[in-house]
């Protein structure tokens, strides 16, 4: 039987030099923040049974355990340093704690971040992760700087998560190549990372956020905070490509109030689009104009046409996760 102590020595705590000045073991973690940047942190829990499917592929979980919090720095352009990870966990599984910190570490290496206290207990199955980030003072992208006549602006595409929810859920029949290609956007999301840090360095963004509960919710975020409203061309919406091989209506909501994306919305003045795209390709992620931000309140779906859809955003609740 593993002690609580093996076990983060075992699987948490890695026999190399971190950045930290302090790592895991002592009583706090001792971090020296670059000369002159503001910390930018964020925490994030995840709950099997609500969050993900009991029985979830370890390997998979410990990479989405990080990515949404990497996620959440990327949309305030804050470059990943450390984190914490506080694990409920049923029981010492070795076969599920060599999965969960190889997946949580391959994501973390690729973003320099490093693992550097948390707690362990015995319980429900739950991942609490707290994760740090830089940003210069200034260049942080809020959800409240969003300004009439704005771009709005998503990153990759979008729908695929929703798309293989509604397969588990025998919403509709997929095909099983379509699900496990759809079910990968679900289980293992790229965080925008060099996409949030290269926008908040070069280009002049006014708002983000990420994408996690529909770009119409998360959207509307920035338009509550911002006091501005927008309109959305819901045919100029990337859908994941999958999804794109669904009838329109479906691409439409799913694209519109799908879940899970971890993709960027963000919004910047029309004088930016060229250093958005120099920004996009500096960090290799395609980017796509889906609509204006106005100054009148409200949330408004157009078809490229421009004429209004009759898709009642009260129809979205739907979708929404429950
Ligand atoms: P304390 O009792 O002082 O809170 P703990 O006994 O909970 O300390 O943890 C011992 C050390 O191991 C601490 O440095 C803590 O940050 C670290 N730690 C505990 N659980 C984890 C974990 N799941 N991942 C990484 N570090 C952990
Ligand atoms: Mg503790």
């Amino acid at each position: 039987m593993l002690s609580e102590f093996d076990l983060i020595k075992q699987y948490f705590q890695r026999q190399r030099p971190g950045r930290a000045v302090l790592g895991i073991g002592d009583d706090c973690a001792l971090l020296a923040p670059s000369p002159g940047m503001q910390l930018a942190i964020s925490c994030d829990m995840l709950v099997e049974g609500r969050h993900f499917f009991a029985g979830a592929d370890p390997r998979m979980l410990g990479h989405k355990s990080l990515a949404v919090n990497l996620s959440d720095l990327a949309a305030m352009g804050a470059t990943p340093r450390a984190f914490t990870l506080a694990l409920s966990l049923p029981s010492a599984d070795r076969d599920w704690l060599e999965g969960f910190s190889s997946g949580l570490f391959a994501l973390a290496d690729a973003h320099d971040c490093e693992l550097v206290g948390g707690d362990t207990t015995k319980g429900p199955l739950n991942i609490c992760i707290t994760i740090f980030g830089e940003v210069a003072p200034g260049h942080a992208l809020r959800r409240d700087a969003a300004k009439a006549g704005d771009d709005i602006w998503i990153s990759g595409t979008l729908g695929d998560a929703r798309l293989a929810l509604a397969g588990y859920r025998s919403e509709l029949a997929l095909d099983a190549d379509s699900l496990s290609a759809a079910a990968l956007r679900m289980h293992a999301p790229s965080p925008r990372v060099a996409l949030g840090m290269a926008l908040s360095e070069h280009a002049t963004v006014h708002a983000a956020i990420d994408i996690s509960d529909g770009l119409v919710g998360d959207l509307g975020h920035i338009l509550s905070a911002s006091k501005v409203g927008a309109t959305l061309d819901a045919d100029a919406l990337p859908a994941g490509a999958v999804l794109a091989r669904q009838p329109l209506d479906l691409r439409r909501r799913f694209c519109a109030a799908g879940g899970d994306d971890y993709e960027l919305c963000f919004t910047a003045p029309a004088s930016a689009r060229e250093a958005v795209m120099a920004a996009a390709t500096r960090a290799a992620t395609p980017v796509t104009r889906v609509g204006t931000i106005d100054a009148e309140p409200g949330l408004r779906l157009a078809d490229a046409s421009g004429a209004p859809l009759a898709l009642s955003l009260a129809g979205f609740d739907h979708f929404s996760g429950d």
